[in-house]
């Protein structure tokens, strides 16, 4: 295969590295054509943020890893971007809280399904829905999103859900469940709707949460319900849009800035 060498002391070393990323994927029947576009999208927002992981979205990873580790029915629900871009550390995160899996797709084909079981297995998932297991079809909802997990998404009271579009997360609130998601783009009907926002790039969000994880899998539940209730998704979304209205302020004074 023809892979692009990227040279580390390149600038947008790790965008570069990302899009490889995806592009294998798509080679592999993991990635969807459309998903190419929605990466370009979050690409975009992650350059308005400076590519680093802010203070808006650390709050959110901990409300987020909180709220998982309360839940008595977690699930993380994976696609295909999701899947091309951090598999691994989907799978540390899974085999590390006991939260499953689950491949929920927005194009399905059984094809593609099998594909993405295959790659987390090979990088280690130890419990993967959505697939294999008994599946029923949901109300409200157009695509074929609508086929979930009767173990999974069917039956969970909080549901990760990253790189999603604003129908199905309004879909799923409505079926009364707690939403997390991760999107770059805090304008987004998903970053608007979901419960707990982490706007950052889900590439650096992965190994952030597993250090969470660690540090929060002993704590007593009183202490993760008041990390839940004092997080108020609201205001981190105005922290993230009034970062990047300061951000591009602070640049457009400086006119040149690389
Ligand atoms: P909505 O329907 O919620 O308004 P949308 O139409 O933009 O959103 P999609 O294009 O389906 O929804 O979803 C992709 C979302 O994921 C976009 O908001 C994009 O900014 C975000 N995104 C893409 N790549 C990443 C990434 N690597 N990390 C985090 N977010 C990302």
């Amino acid at each position: 295969m023809n892979q692009v060498k990227i040279p580390r002391s390149h600038p947008r070393y790790e965008s570069l590295l990302l899009r490889e990323k995806i592009i294998e994927g798509y080679k592999k029947g993991i990635v969807v054509l459309p998903g190419l576009i929605a990466h370009g999208r979050g690409e975009a927002f992650d350059y308005i943020i400076g590519e680093k992981t802010q203070d808006f979205a650390l709050k959110a990873i901990e409300a987020g890893v909180a709220m998982l580790l309360l839940a008595e029915r977690p699930v993380v629900s994976v696609n295909g971007n999701t899947a091309a871009l951090v598999p691994a550390e989907l799978a540390r995160f899974s085999e590390l809280t006991g939260i499953p899996l689950e491949v929920n797709l927005f194009y399905r084909s059984r094809e593609r399904e099998e594909a993405i079981y295959k790659w987390l297995k090979m990088h280690g998932a130890p419990k993967i829905l959505g697939v294999y297991d008994e599946r029923i079809e949901l109300d409200g909802f157009e695509s074929m999103r609508r086929i979930v997990s009767v173990e999974g998404i069917y039956s969970a009271d909080v549901v990760l859900v990253p790189l999603e579009d604003g129908d199905r997360t309004e879909a799923l609130k409505k079926m009364g469940k707690k939403v997390i998601t991760i999107d770059l783009n805090p304008f987004s009907r998903t970053a608007q709707k979901a419960d707990i926002t982490i706007v950052d790039n889900i590439y650096r969000v992965l190994p952030l949460m597993i250090n969470e994880a660690k540090r929060l899998i002993d704590a007593d539940r009183e202490e993760l319900t008041r990390i839940v209730s004092s997080y108020d998704n609201k205001r981190i979304l105005s922290e993230a849009i009034l970062f990047i209205r300061d951000r591009l302020t602070r640049l457009g004074e400086q006119g040149v800035f690389v």
